[in-house]
């Protein structure tokens, strides 16, 4: 076991996270029972019953002290983890959490490897508590709360934290970082109930000691590291007080047996280390008590008297009656009759009367515990000079333990020498005390008077050296000190050692030593039982041993005997093993079971064996026996496995089982079938030299394994969040089924949530099966208003582009809801606070909005450009000088409506009854976007050809005249300015005409010769 806890050390060194830790222990649990025994008047009265109750309860303890419960009381426990959301290290793993449930179940059945330090003084008062705890369920939670007050916030989900689970029944612990440094505190009994359990901090849950991961290290913080923090919590949930009372040496902490001490210890102190002088039963203070401030490291015992305050809860009618489950597998009583003998400085035998029904027994020395499956055990290798304390307790097939027996002390001083001087001062109620001193079991000497109040008395003891117990009693039982009177009495022996003093005791005290020499065997001639047949010629008596089966053997006397046998069989020169008082007979027979190589004392007419005998294997078989190697308890998924017991013969063992159903083996190989309880039964059938040995059996138990369900955290969420798949993942691989509470609705792996505010819980249930035990997990997450959710754009306000090409766009965007200011940001630019923007080209804008807190808004706005205006026209040639010409116009793009402006006047798309000539106009459309367009209408002649023909103008453009080449003669042309107007006509005679054309405006203007219709332009410069 060192072995171990020096490796699990060297791994705690390389891998443990280390967080800062307070310099001195601080624990809040009395502030605040103070604080509710101030302020809660409920909590007052039930506490103070409480206190009653107990008190009570510790009263009926003293009288009923050795009918020691054989239950234990198994707690299960919740552990709701609540972590920083910006420190995911307090979000501590399912390893680590399962490390604190170990050191628990360690340090309430004083199965800590450090109890071994108790000093001598305490060791009879170390408490097996009896508790064991399962961890039932974790809840973890995400929370912004960087430290907790002690006014239980984290208690309740209405304050941010997490509610009790069922805290009649079940122990809750909150996993959370405490404001102040205090490392944890837990609400008294008498408290509400939905208050009720302990807080721990983060860096305080769990030991190093189990921190076996390098790659995923423990987040605790030393000295604070060994899981002793929850511990001590528990202590006060079970209603402990710290162990110097709160108070100074004038007070108690209300347990009998832990001394007066005036303040906390911190850190580690050195044996003895005493603060009272009111401490007169004790060398030093109980600083390595739970309910000390010592470090982690340096606490580790609870006292009886602790326990008997706490259990009074569990009475009907207690504070705690409900809470856990008492097992009540193992109703085996406290075995009795402990009895020492073959005492030597480094080496003992102990043996006690057998308990009914016992599997084995587990023998408690000095904190180490061994198990036997006989109802004796020789202790070997003990260390010269030293004290001991041993207790013993049977257990049961089904591996349940019983209650321990009252523990007896011994020290391999060595023994003491006669006569003895037993001196016996009185307190004020002498005739209370009385005594008896035994030897090897048998009475010797009791007290023979009434003694006096307040006086001194004097015996001398002076019997044959042995084993010898000597025991005081008060019958009132308040011991003969310190209550009323300063009684005390001493041993010493004829050396002048003392071998026991004291007076501080309840109904009684017990110690035991020897007298005389201790090393030497006082009896002669050893012989080693051997098979076959011994005969030894003594006078006056001749014994044979035969070897039977299951090594059993008869020894008897034969042959002729001078007077009646009385044939006893010593394993020692103290301990009968067999004996047969046959006063009828000459001869003598025994039937006795002897191991190989074991040495026996035969004793004959009262005397043991005396010189003369002669002892000689003459033939026959050896002796064997089967050790087993630790048969270790399994799970259902461990592979198969070797059995190891060896024969001492060396010959192969042959295994059985006795349930197929948990276990089955072939050859030397176990397979495990299912969880139970099976017994392996080792078999050696001997052969030509050895007999067969004594079938060895142990009883293997194989459990489910455990499963771990993880969850992948959930972050809070709002009302208008989007379905999402969560994770979860069994250490098993089996299937996992969900459940969720609060508003959300589940399908699948998939969380719908219903929009309305809330606590979400879900829950991973994995129910388990023939090989892993069931589990359930839970995490929880807030479902809150989108606080963006009323910032919303309450106007759009866009301008679009007015003609077609043009940048006069615009846009204007408001917001309602969020929190001002806003600012805004188009198509990517900076956030300003300007929410207009204008002089925009068509296209689609993108607009950002932000509002204080970071509240965004997007949308977009398009500004959109009319096409550009098109006009098609259509125009019909005049045929007639009087005009019948016309043009048609069609327009499209623009903005409607359009309108016309001609440079006739009219306002129509259509003109008719033109002359020829050239028409212009106007189109404006309805957003005041205009195109200027101009037309010629034409003459119509036979066809265009000839009348381009007809005649030339040059030169074109003029000045001031133009010449005419023609072919018409005697007739006429006119001279057309663009409006149509006649500005000029000549008569025309030959081939050529010359006009001036000086005082004609600059312009276009059309010629017409009038015989032939066709038509001309020239250009006037
Ligand atoms: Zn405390």
């Amino acid at each position: 076991m060192k072995e171990l806890y020096l490796l699990l050390l060297s791994l705690f060194i390389s891998g443990s996270v280390f967080s800062q830790a307070p310099q001195q222990r601080k624990c809040a649990a009395q502030t605040l029972h103070d604080y509710q025994m101030d302020h809660d008047p409920l909590y007052k009265n039930r506490y103070k019953q409480i206190q009653r109750n107990t008190k009570a309860f510790q009263e009926i303890q003293k009288s009923f002290r050795s009918t020691a419960s054989t239950t234990v009381r198994e707690i299960p426990v919740y552990v709701h983890i609540i972590y920083d959301e910006n420190v995911p290290e307090q979000n501590l793993s399912n390893a680590q959490i399962e490390s604190q449930i170990e050191v628990l179940n360690e340090d309430f059945r004083a199965l800590n490897t450090d109890v071994a330090d108790v000093p001598t003084e305490f060791e009879s008062l170390v408490s097996d508590y009896q508790l064991i705890f399962t961890l039932e369920g974790i809840s973890r939670k995400s929370s912004t709360v960087v430290e907790w007050d002690t006014d239980n916030k984290m208690k309740s989900t209405a304050t941010g934290g997490v509610d009790a689970i069922t805290p009649e029944t079940h122990l809750n612990i909150w996993v959370c970082k405490i404001s102040g440094d205090i490392l944890g505190y837990a609400q008294f009994p008498g408290g509400s109930l939905p208050t009720d359990g302990v807080v721990v901090g983060p860096n305080f849950f769990g030991s190093s000691d189990y921190d076996t991961d390098p790659s995923n290290p423990f987040y605790l913080s030393s000295p604070y590291d060994k899981g002793r923090t929850t511990t001590h919590e528990i202590g006060h949930y079970l209603n402990l007080r710290h162990i110097w009372g709160d108070g100074g040496c004038s007070v108690d902490d209300g347990v009998g047996d832990t001394p007066l001490a005036a303040d906390s210890n911190g850190g580690c102190p050195s044996y003895p280390s005493k603060s009272c002088a009111e401490n007169t039963e004790f060398t030093s203070d109980m600083f390595m008590n739970y309910m000390d401030y010592t470090n982690d490291a340096c606490m580790f015992m609870f006292s009886e008297g602790q326990k008997t305050r706490s259990y009074a809860l569990f009475e009907p009618g207690g504070f705690r009656e409900n809470l856990g489950i008492v097992q009540d597998g193992c109703s085996l009583s406290a075995p009795t009759n402990l009895s020492l003998s073959g005492r030597s400085t480094n080496s003992l035998s102990l043996v006690w009367d057998a308990v009914a029904e016992a599997n084995s027994y587990d023998v408690w020395v000095n904190g180490i515990v061994s198990n036997t499956l006989s109802n004796s055990i020789d202790l070997i290798d003990l260390a010269e000079g030293n004290t001991y304390t041993i207790k013993v307790t049977a257990k049961c097939s089904e591996g349940g333990i019983g209650a321990y027996s009252e523990a007896v002390s011994f020290n391999t001083l060595g023994c003491y020498s006669s006569p003895l001087t037993f001196t016996l001062n009185t307190d004020k109620y002498g005739d209370e005390t009385s005594w008896v001193l035994s030897l090897d079991g048998v009475v010797v000497q009791t007290d023979s008077i009434t003694y006096g109040n307040e006086t001194t008395y004097t015996e001398n003891f002076d019997f044959e050296d042995g084993n010898y117990t000597f025991e005081i009693k008060d019958s009132f039982g308040d011991g003969i000190c310190c209550g009323e009177g300063n009684g005390s009495y001493t041993i010493t022996d004829a050396d002048g050692r003392i071998i026991k003093s004291g007076g501080e005791f309840e109904f009684s005290e017990t110690v035991s030593f020897c007298v005389g020499v201790l090393e030497t065997v006082d009896c002669e001639n050893t012989m080693n039982a051997s098979l076959g047949i011994n005969t030894v010629v003594s006078a006056p008596a001749v014994y044979e041993f035969k070897a039977m089966e299951n090594s059993e053997y008869i020894i008897s006397s034969v042959g002729l005997t001078t007077v009646d046998t009385d044939l006893n069989i010593y394993s020692d020169c103290n301990t009968i093993i067999a004996e047969n008082d046959n006063a009828e007979s000459l001869q003598s027979e025994i039937r006795t079971i002897l191991e190989a190589g074991q040495i026996i004392y035969i004793q004959w007419n009262d005397t043991h064996s005396t010189d003369g005998f002669d002892w000689s294997v003459s033939s026959g078989k050896n002796l064997q026996s089967i050790t087993w190697d630790v048969l270790s308890d399994k799970k259902v998924n461990d592979l198969p496995f070797e059995l190891k017991a060896t024969a001492s013969s060396n010959l192969e063992v042959s295994y059985s089982s006795s349930n197929l159903q948990v276990v089955t083996v072939n050859g030397k190989i176990a397979t495990i079938i299912g969880a139970g309880e099976a017994t392996i039964t080792a078999i050696q059938e001997g052969n030509e030299d050895f007999l067969a040995a004594p079938v060895a059996q142990k009883v293997l138990v194989v459990s489910k394994v455990d499963q771990i369900i993880n969850i992948s955290s959930i972050p809070n969420k709002y009302t208008t969040d989007h379905d999402f798949e969560f994770e979860a993942e069994v250490s098993s691989g089996l299937d996992l089924t969900y459940e969720v509470s609060g508003p959300a609705k589940l399908n699948g792996t998939t969380i719908s949530l219903e929009g309305t505010i809330g606590e979400v819980t879900l829950t991973a249930v994995q129910v388990g099966n023939e090989v892993f035990k069931a589990a359930t997990t839970s995490t929880s997450f807030q479902v809150t208003k989108d606080p963006c959710l009323d910032f919303v754009v309450s106007e759009l306000i866009t301008s679009d582009i007015n003609c077609f090409g043009g940048q006069d766009g615009s846009i204007e965007v408001m917001v309602s809801g969020g929190i001002e200011p806003y600012t805004y940001s188009l198509n990517g630019s900076a956030f300003g606070e300007n929410n207009t923007w204008e002089g925009l080209l068509e296209g689609e804008y993108s607009l950002v909005i932000m509002d204080d807190s970071s509240c965004v808004l997007s949308t977009t706005a398009t500004i959109k450009s009319p096409t550009a205006l098109v006009v098609d026209e259509k125009v019909t040639n005049s045929s007639s000088v009087a005009g019948n010409g016309a043009i048609d116009l069609t327009v499209s793009g623009g903005t409607k409506d359009y309108a016309y402006d001609w440079n006739t006047g009219a306002n129509t798309s259509s003109i008719e009854n033109l002359e020829t000539g050239i028409y212009s106009v106007i189109v404006t459309d309805g957003n005041g976007c205009s195109v200027e367009e101009s037309f010629e209408v034409g003459g119509v002649t036979s066809t265009d050809h000839e009348k381009d023909d007809d005649f030339i103008i040059y030169p074109n453009p003029a000045e001031n005249v133009i010449r005419i080449l023609h072919n018409a003669d005697s007739d006429y042309l006119n001279i057309y300015s663009v409006k149509g107007v006649i500005v000029k006509s000549t008569t025309i005679i030959g081939e050529s005409t010359e006009i001036d054309v000086s005082n004609l405006s600059s312009g276009l203007y059309f010629i017409r010769l009038n015989q032939t219709g066709s038509m001309q332009k020239f250009i006037k410069e």
